[in-house]
């Protein structure tokens, strides 16, 4: 009998998970696995965390939906609250949170709130939404218009809006062919080139990573990338949109990505770690400027999905954010994410490891065919899902991804475990990286 299941792959099987814990999953046929991707840099706190499935019962039993348009609920309320009081600065006392289902639904309701804001303010020409190549925002049309991951893009093309991407931040293939620091991040100012050659009468939105994940394995740009975005977006007028989906809610061992260049955005994405996911949960954290500007304009946002804020998904975003907490979760990421880089220090051993990379939990090792010029393996060798499925043979789930290089060429192992990780287990992925880095070029 055939599956049922619409699968991600038709070529490739896929494992039974029957239960998680701590930081693994269990399969029906009795294998266990370190999750050392999290998912797909989504579980914070854990598998199976008894008191999240608790708290998301009672919800349940209390009370599991009401419609949005209707009803405030005190679960979707209180993580408001909370969660404007995790982002930087002024989102702290007059933050609006507006809830969605995941990282898409935040990156769509994102752009559609700033093309009202502009609407509002009088300057409906603002309709372009500026991104990045190599960059990833979402699935949905109007994220993956935004997002710059070319192969994800590629069947899509004829139904995305083309609104403009500029060079991604990427100093070991800095597109520019510069070096930081002499190139006095050359490529920041991109964006200001872009902005001007197009009219800045006519770009609503910039939309960023602060540490470009999946599409590049946690590229962290240098110092001096993202403040110069945030004052280019500042002296033209244009909201900048952090999208902190996979990098927020402690991730890169800050609450926010953009706090380790004291960035404060008009916009904050976040999705992923905000339930660990125990639900689906997304949000977009607004200016109190933003907001006001349409709470005092036409009065209400003309947007939303059945299941904005859904109360069992609130009241799982609640109990994790009381786990991480309470039991110091997120100041474990930074000392544990050096703990993993020095831990994968000998890979470089290894002659195709090109770069590790990452901040926090968050780290990506790129390979390479040739070290000195840095050439890629040709796509058609897939070496990172070879290495995915090498390493899944060692008992440890990665994520592999390939693309980094021009949106085809390149590949990548992203690592991004629950906070949890410990150090057995930091010793135990980077063995079974190698092993199977070393196991996947000799096959
Ligand atoms: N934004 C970023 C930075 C992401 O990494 C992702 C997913 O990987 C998304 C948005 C989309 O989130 P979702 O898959 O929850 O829709």
């Amino acid at each position: 009998m055939s599956e049922a299941l619409f699968p991600r792959s038709f070529r490739k099987s896929f494992p039974r998970a029957v239960r998680g814990e701590g930081c693994h999953v269990f399969t029906a046929d009795g294998k266990k696995y370190l999750d050392a991707a999290g998912g797909a840099a989504v579980v914070s706190i854990g598998h199976g965390v008894a008191a999240i499935g608790e708290a998301m019962a009672a919800q349940a039993r209390r009370l599991a939906f009401v419609h949005s348009s209707q009803f405030h609920t005190e679960a979707a309320a209180c993580l408001a609250e909370r969660l404007r009081h995790l982002a930087p600065g002024e989102f702290r006392q007059t933050g609006r949170v507006f809830f969605t289902s995941g990282g898409s639904e935040a990156t769509e309701t994102a752009l559609k709130l700033c093309r009202q804001y502009f609407i509002e303010r009088g300057e409906p020409r603002r309709t372009r939404m500026v991104a990045r190549w190599q960059s990833y925002h979402g699935s949905t049309l109007g994220a993956l218009a935004v997002s710059g991951n070319l192969k994800r893009r590629a069947t899509y093309q004829p139904l995305l809006a083309d609104w403009g991407h500029i060079a991604p931040c990427y100093c070991y293939r800095c597109p520019l062919g510069l070096t930081y620091p002499d190139c006095h991040v050359a490529c920041a100012d991109e964006l200001e080139k872009f902005v001007q050659e197009v009219g800045p009468e006519t770009v609503a939105a910039f939309i960023v990573e602060p540490v470009v994940g999946a599409t590049l394995g946690a590229v962290v740009p240098p110092d001096g990338y993202l403040q110069r975005i945030a004052e280019i977006c500042r002296r033209y007028g244009i909201l900048l949109i952090a999208d902190e989906v996979m990098t927020g809610m402690g991730r890169t061992g800050k609450k926010f990505g953009v706090e380790h260049w004291g960035v404060v955005p008009d916009i904050i994405l976040v999705g992923k770690g905000v339930a660990s996911g125990y639900a689906p949960l997304g949000a977009v954290v607004v200016s109190g400027e933003v907001a006001e500007t349409i709470a005092g304009g036409s009065g209400s946002f003309e947007h939303g999905f059945t299941y904005s804020a859904h109360a069992v998904a609130a009241a799982a975003g609640l109990a994790v954010l009381d786990h991480l907490e309470q039991n110091q979760l997120f100041a474990r990421v930074a000392p544990a994410g050096e703990q993993l880089l020095k831990a994968l220090e000998p890979l470089k051993n290894l002659p195709v490891v090109g770069d590790i990379r990452g901040r926090g939990l968050l780290v990506g090792v790129e390979l390479v065919k040739d070290r000195t010029s840095r050439e890629p393996f040709a796509p058609e060798q897939k070496l990172a899902d070879r290495i995915y499925q090498a390493a899944l043979e060692e008992g440890v789930v990665t994520y592999p991804i390939q693309g980094c290089v021009d949106g085809e060429r390149g590949d990548h192992i992203l690592l991004a475990p629950p906070y949890i990780v410990s150090g057995e287990e930091i010793a135990e992925i980077a063995r079974a990286l190698e092993q199977a880095i070393a196991r996947a070029i000799r096959s």
